[in-house]
């Protein structure tokens, strides 16, 4: 990828994983990664619009899926999509949890297990430290 598109997507992250926000400063075991929020084994283009920074963790867990199950309605929801969807309005945080305030918000945290118990203890220290303000 080109490494200018690379810098542009990371700026516009100011930094922090477009799905939990956490600060790439404090990416716990790996760099973070420049996701494609449609993956291109689904024709998603590699352009700004479709970028987005990610950490490892839900990058991973996403792969190259786009929709879940809310868990409250049981439907198929398409994920959260970072260039066309407000964060704020999809999810909230309680301490070191994240919550979902719509169906997409709640399929978005179950299909990269973004409440996994390791990410939830990752943010508790943080917040500890007073170095993670979501
Ligand atoms: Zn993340």
């Amino acid at each position: 990828m080109d490494p200018e598109l690379r810098r542009a997507v990371r700026l516009r992250a100011r930094f922090r994983c477009e799905y939990c926000q956490l600060p790439e400063a404090h990416a716990a075991v790996a760099p973070f990664q420049i996701e494609h929020i449609v993956a291109r084994q689904h024709g998603g283009p590699t352009v700004l619009a479709n970028l987005a920074l990610a950490c490892h963790h839900d990058n991973l867990h996403k792969g190259p899926n786009l929709t879940g199950i809310d868990p409250v309605t049981r439907k198929l929801v398409r994920l959260f999509h970072p260039r066309r969807m407000k964060w704020a309005r999809h999810f909230e945080w309680d301490g070191p949890f994240l919550r979902g305030l719509t169906p997409i918000g709640r399929a978005t945290i179950l299909v990269p297990q973004m409440n996994h118990e390791d990410r939830v203890e990752l943010r508790r220290t943080l917040l500890r430290e007073g170095v993670f303000r979501p």
